[in-house]
């Protein structure tokens, strides 16, 4: 990570007159925070004097730095989509200090030379923590296992095929030996190519629009399978972006049963449904104002798991209450424009833009009073520390500085211009949404302020 800081407030910060949250302690309430050579130094009263700078955080919360565990950084290989300097910017924007990046760049992060070139490209332009994931066969290409030792060493915090399912039970039985020994997570995306084809959930709104669907069994045969395999080898499975209802279910159960299995949710197949490919622009299960309706079939509602009908989004939000989610991410997935092409959504990539919105559409649910501030802290920031094994997460003092103090009531409408990412696909675009970061703190440097 770069070490000057692009916004300038050295040495010691003390934080002020916050609401502050800390998952880990469970504490919800007034105190302020000093911070001291990248360090957390006292959490409570701080006296007066004692620190370089100020913020007053009066209305503001202030919560361990966000943590999210799945962004699609584009580098090497796909510049016009997303950098590591725009994408890092994106990060701080929305509230987040560290990130971990997937693998399916070109070259893909296979081994201990294409992940150094990473990190090289890391200590010069990112402005917050990167944390490359290593794939799971060499090439993504299902033929040949990883070096999971040695991208481990590396610096790799996990492995992932994650744009494609790993097909290969030899090579993702490996995998799973290889995380128990390694300690770190096999993260599957689930999708059986087989049902594979379509562009938006197989359902009543695909029937209606005349759209191939994808099948909600796609993704659920290969959850099964992959839950089979980490049931028989102990190993830990990290399921991304988990979308039905049914995923979840059979998560639930895994988990009962004792298989070392840790779930992601994403904000979008939280708070939107299978209706916005048709047009609709109403946020479900949280109680906001309706944007602008879109136009039909918009590329920028296509995402992979797609968005779901409401009952999917229902099943997922009794999951993030009851526990059985352990982390929401954002999955940020930047396109170009020319891969988002009004009018051609059959043929438009994957994906969302996600890092700028994944903090307001969580605090849409909080005003709903679906999930509470420590929920939010809990899987966006301690649960992401946890997996990591890092001290950060927390607001101990001691730990690492690096803390997001966002405003919940600030009101705003999703710009193009003013979003740090460089791609834009989002169906979001001129909607209103209500929360954003104020301040993003890492390592007691200021990297963001608004
Ligand atoms: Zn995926």
């Amino acid at each position: 990570m770069r070490t000057d800081s692009p916004l300038k407030l050295p040495g010691s910060i003390a934080i002020r007159n916050g609401r502050v949250v800390d998952a880990a302690t469970g504490f919800d309430g007034s105190a302020d925070l000093l911070l001291e050579n990248g360090l957390i130094s006292a959490v409570g009263d701080v006296p007066p004097d004692r620190s370089d700078a100020e913020i007053d955080a009066t209305g503001l919360v202030v919560t361990p730095g966000l943590i999210d565990m799945h962004v699609h950084l584009r580098q090497p290989g796909f510049d016009a989509k997303e950098t590591i300097e725009s994408g890092t910017a994106a990060a701080a924007a929305g509230g987040f200090t560290t990130i971990c990046c997937m693998p399916n760049t070109r070259p893909t992060l296979d081994s201990q030379e294409s992940l150094e070139l990473l990190h090289e490209r890391i200590e010069r332009e990112a402005i917050v923590h990167v944390l490359p994931i290593a794939a799971i066969s060499v090439g993504r290409l299902g033929v040949k296992a990883v070096d999971y030792g040695q991208v481990v060493a590396a610096g790799a915090i996990g492995f992932s095929d994650d744009g494609d399912s790993c097909d290969d039970p030899g090579i993702m039985i490996a995998a799973l030996e290889a995380s128990k020994e390694l300690d770190r997570p096999v993260m599957v995306h689930c999708e059986d190519k087989a049902l594979m084809g379509g562009s938006m959930h197989e359902g009543d709104v695909s029937a209606r629009l005349g759209l191939k669907g994808l099948p909600a069994l796609a993704e659920e045969r290969f959850l099964e399978r992959d839950i089979e395999l980490a049931a028989r080898t102990g190993g830990w499975l990290y399921a991304l972006h988990v979308s039905t209802g049914t995923g979840i279910e059979m998560i639930r159960q895994a988990k009962a049963s004792g298989v070392h299995i840790t779930a992601e949710a994403m904000p979008h197949h939280l708070t939107m449904t299978d209706e916005w490919v048709a047009g609709d622009r109403r946020l479900v299960n949280v109680d906001e104002p309706v944007g602008p309706a879109g136009l039909p079939a918009d590329p920028n509602t296509k995402v992979n798991p797609p968005l779901r009908p409401l009952r999917d989004t229902e099943l997922l939000l009794a999951a993030i209450e009851d526990r059985t989610f352990d982390i929401v991410a954002t999955d940020h997935a930047p396109h170009a424009a020319s891969d988002k092409i009004a009018g051609q959504f059959e043929t438009a990539a994957f994906g969302l833009s996600g890092l700028e919105f994944g903090l307001p559409l969580m605090l849409a649910l909080v005003r709903a009073g679906r999930i509470d501030y420590l929920d939010l802290v809990r899987l966006m920031s301690l649960n992401p520390a946890q997996v990591l094994g890092s001290e950060r997460g927390r607001l101990a003092a001691g730990a690492p500085a690096d803390i997001t103090i966002f405003d919940p009531n600030d009101e705003w409408i999703v710009d193009a211009e003013r979003l740090r990412t460089k791609s834009v696909n989002t169906p979001l675009i001129g909607m209103p949404l209500k929360g954003r970061a104020r301040y993003t703190i890492v390592d007691g440097e200021l990297r963001f302020a608004a």
